[in-house]
């Protein structure tokens, strides 16, 4: 591995390293990355970098051009944080009480920082290359608003590329997939109405606990008995709520649901099943379904051939047994699948090493444990400075 790294890029991983190590120990939450944007955008403007600030808040958008080839790629980093309590132990944990950089989005963003300070020093191509810092990847959308807002109207471009860490794999390998890679990731939210009583007497009211039961019962057929078994498609009722005596029957019942799909047709399809079964189950014990429906993830769809691209570049560089080519689609969803709506790109899985920090016993992001592997930063920064130089070519490293 230590080959695959550009000299460049290990000059400046001790740097680099020390400020993934500031952010993690900094972390703002979702279109609170305040501190983390003011360092976002003093860098790039520092290195010669056009910065545009303001979009979905606290968004950065940095464009450096070289040459005057038409060319124009994105390359895209998360900054937010998550609401969890540290539980590394780590020197540079989070001195923020609740908050924490538990996905490795200051790894993200310090690799592809590093990234632009050597484009913007060596160059080495010929077009415009754009950077995305983006905020609330977590849940609340933030590449969504950047599109709202004008992002790819405001700064074109041809392709849009992003990439996340995945711990259980080797540090220095790549996985990626053309097609859908990732799910859909939608909420729904059902508020059954009754009429409350007296727990013995059901008879005089409209019994909303039963009918709960029921609804969270014949849900579980929507994708056993209406979505095609070659299909990859979820539904799990994560909260139910209601009453708060053994002898009162309450008005309501809540329920909230996760439901995920990797086809368009099949997210439509859920919807459409999930709300006719819980109103019609509602309907026959004479209660009443409200089903609120959140679109929220789009699927994830990596473009044939820039996925090729990226495919290609990563073999070149690190060689065939480092790269997985067709990976398995994950199950968690990505923000950046909005960008991917509007653009073509790949979005793609670096390994962040078999062993996490969490003393030495690994485990997944969202953990309170996890900890971003600072032996990736050389890695994903160098890839980077490579994909920027393959695609837009252009005249060699002075
Ligand atoms: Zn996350
Ligand atoms: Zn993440």
């Amino acid at each position: 591995m230590a080959q695959a790294v550009l000299p460049a890029v290990r000059a400046l991983t001790p740097e680099m390293v020390a400020l993934r190590q500031r952010l993690h120990a900094h972390p703002e939450l979702a279109y609170e990355e305040f501190a983390t944007s003011d360092q976002v955008a003093a860098c790039l403007q520092d290195w010669g970098y056009e910065v545009h600030r303001g979009l979905a808040g606290t968004g950065v958008v940095g464009l450096l051009r070289r040459g005057d080839g038409p060319r124009r790629i994105a390359l895209r980093a998360d900054m937010d944080a998550l609401p969890i309590q540290e539980a590394t132990g780590l020197p540079y944990a989070s001195r923020i009480p609740g908050r924490m950089h538990a996905c490795g989005h200051d790894g993200h963003t310090a690799a592809l920082l590093t990234a632009a300070r050597v484009l913007a020093d060596e160059g080495g191509f010929d077009g415009t290359l754009q950077l995305i810092f983006q905020p609330a990847e977590e849940s609340l959308g933030g590449a969504r608003r950047m599109v709202e807002e004008g992002l790819f109207e405001r700064f074109p471009c041809d392709a849009v590329f992003g990439l996340h860490n995945m711990p259980g794999f080797p540090v220095g390998h790549i996985g990626l997939r053309a097609g859908a890679f990732m799910p859909s990731s939608d909420t729904v939210h059902i508020i059954v109405h009754g009429r409350g009583g007296h727990g013995a007497a059901p008879h005089d009211s409209a019994d909303p606990v039963v009918a709960a039961a029921h609804i969270v019962l014949a849900l579980q057929t929507v994708v056993s008995r209406n979505t095609d078994p070659r299909d990859m498609a979820v539904v799990s009722i994560g909260a139910i709520h209601g009453g708060d005596a053994p002898n009162v029957i309450p008005d309501r019942v809540e329920l909230k649901a996760t439901v995920r799909a990797l086809r368009p047709e099949v997210r439509q399809r859920l919807r459409e099943r999930i709300t006719e079964l819980a109103e019609a189950q509602a309907r026959t014990l004479g209660v009443r379904a409200e089903v609120i429906y959140h679109w929220r993830y789009p699927v994830l769809v990596n473009d044939a051939h820039w996925t090729g691209e990226v495919r290609r570049i990563a073999t070149g560089w690190l060689g065939a047994d480092h790269v997985m080519p067709d990976m398995a689609p994950l199950t968690g969803s990505e923000d950046f699948a909005f960008l991917l709506e509007q653009r073509p790109g790949c979005y793609f899985i670096v390994g962040n090493g078999l062993i996490g920090a969490y003393s030495q016993g690994g485990c997944m992001i969202h953990n309170p444990g996890y900890d971003f592997n600072d032996a990736v930063l050389p890695v994903a920064a160098s890839f980077w400075v490579r994909l920027v130089r393959e695609v837009m070519g252009g005249p060699a490293r002075p």
